[in-house]
């Protein structure tokens, strides 16, 4: 594997703006990687062609010395529910088998004119459904820690990608721990903002209220650009915040000193792998050495999140997913009775999961189950926001780990629903709330497989994420360890 691979995003600016490097160099030592570690299954859609243009024409930016931003140039991936022009977009799922939109997300847009070279598109659980990146129809992704795991999900595309080495970032999105829990089990960084801080538009729709894409790095600098360059108000988006988006790059570690960090011991009790916790505990240390001060807390609705958020995210999805007839795109059933056609082709087009949440869904908002099941979902989804409303008018952040279990073995909980549910017990209850939270590596198991800490701030005080954050980068390296598979087939 080549050293480059290894370069922070902030280097390799450097690299071009002195003209020792050129993005055209980056983007083949990328593709190279990218080829060396394909059996990890992280891509769906290389885009070569548009990554080359792209490269090229960054290439020219930097000779004139007109870079336009410290993500010019750079070789970066989306998960493939994140829409993009000319290129197809299938969400894991064969009913969009064909699709080709004809715009961009906001946040894609934003990175074309950051100067981003987008590499391709990234595996994920069909429409983001699962925590383990089986759920897809075009394959399983791997985990480059052990290739016998899973990378976690559903954004382990985009995980693995950065992970790997095959690009220096990526973007993902996270309905209920869909960019945190794959970070921590593939030992890089992955960023929730705040609901509404990244806009929604031209995002392949999951649950609405909950949805929210951001960043994965290996390390926090790349992560800081990465998710500046998306962040802020979208008149596209409705739910998009006009709130100011401060500057996590200007962020250092001592601002923990002083700072009061709750443990929820909701968290940290039966389940837990005990390697999970003492990463934990031992991360909690670290903030107290940096000038925090660590404070024990209860957030006692915590154990309704599970179901109340299965209500919320099934009912959604089952109103989001309606619009998928089989008839522009995915396998169209051939029958003359336009009705038969459409239930037809979703029953082909739509995997066993989908149509398990599909069928929940509308259950619950059925006539009769409406106000037993959704919308007392709606109101344990507001004691469980002000679990945490109350907690923040006492402590500036919050730790816990991001997933109760190292990564698991591929294949061990796709037959038990309830189990694969479970991952994204402790993400959860922050995505119903809408709080931003960041996932950071803070060690390995004995089996050596990456641990995780989740970090959760107040609204929009995702600078706070990187404080502590920081912390953790300045005591271990373990993001910026390459895993085994990242070398894998590589003689050099
Ligand atoms: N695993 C959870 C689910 O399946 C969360 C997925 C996500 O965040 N997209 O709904």
């Amino acid at each position: 594997m080549n050293a480059l691979l290894e370069q922070s995003i902030h280097g390799l600016h450097a690299s071009y703006l002195d003209g020792s490097r050129r993005p055209t160099d980056t983007l083949d030592e990328c593709l190279a990687q990218i080829e060396r570690t394909e059996a990890l299954g992280a891509f769906v859609r290389l885009d070569q062609a548009g990554a080359r243009r792209d490269a090229e024409a960054a290439d020219e930016r930097s000779k004139r010395g007109a870079l336009r931003s410290p993500l010019d140039g750079v070789p970066i991936a989306l998960k493939d529910n994140i829409i993009t022009k000319g290129l197809e977009t299938n969400a894991g799922s064969k009913i969009l088998e064909g699709f080709v939109p004809p715009y961009d997300a906001t946040l894609v847009t934003r990175l074309r004119e950051a100067g981003a070279v987008i590499v391709g598109k990234t595996n994920l659980d069909e429409f983001a459904m699962g925590s383990s990146t089986e759920h897809s129809a075009y394959g399983a992704t791997k985990n480059p820690w052990d290739p016998s795991r899973v990378p976690g999900g559903s954004s382990g595309g985009s995980a693995v990608a950065v992970a790997a080495r095959q690009v220096y970032g990526s973007f993902g999105t996270d309905t209920g721990g869909s960019i945190r829990q794959p970070a921590s089990l593939t030992g890089v960084y992955g960023l929730k903002p705040t609901y509404g801080r990244i806009s929604r538009y031209g995002l392949v729709a999951y649950a609405s209220s909950l949805d929210q894409a951001g960043p994965f790095a290996r390390r926090l600098d790349d992560l800081a650009v990465l998710y500046l360059a998306v962040a802020g108000f979208d008149p596209k988006d409705a739910t998009s915040h006009p709130e100011a988006v401060p500057d996590p790059n200007a962020c250092t570690a001592s601002g923990m000193a002083g700072l009061k960090v709750g443990l929820p011991s909701e968290y940290l009790t039966e389940g837990l792998d005990p390697e999970v916790e003492s990463a934990v505990r031992l991360a909690a240390k670290w903030l107290e050495d940096a000038g925090a001060k660590i404070v024990p807390i209860s957030l006692p609705h915590t154990r309704y999140a599970l179901s109340t958020y299965y209500l919320i995210a099934t009912a959604e999805a089952s109103s989001n997913l309606a619009r998928y007839d089989g008839l522009r795109y995915g396998p169209r059933a051939k029958s003359t009775d336009l009705a038969r056609t459409i239930v037809e082709s979703r029953h082909q087009g739509f995997g066993a999961e989908v149509k398990r949440r599909i069928l929940l869904g509308t259950f619950v908002l059925s006539a009769g189950y409406y106000e037993a099941y959704y919308a007392r979902a709606q109101k344990v989804r507001t004691l469980i926001r002000r679990d945490f409303e109350a907690a923040f008018q006492d402590v500036d952040l919050m730790l816990t780990p991001t997933s109760p279990v190292p990564a698991f073995e591929l294949g061990a909980r796709l037959s038990d629903p309830l189990a694969m549910y479970l991952a994204d017990v402790c993400t959860l209850p922050v995505s119903l709330s809408g709080l931003p939270a960041l996932s950071a590596p803070v060690g390995l198991s004995s089996a050596g497989l990456p641990l995780g800490a989740q970090l959760i701030a107040p609204w929009w005080q995702e600078t706070r994420l990187f404080e502590a954050a920081l912390v953790f980068e300045a005591r271990t390296d373990l993001a910026q360890r390459a895993p085994p598979a990242a070398y894998a087939a590589d003689s050099s």
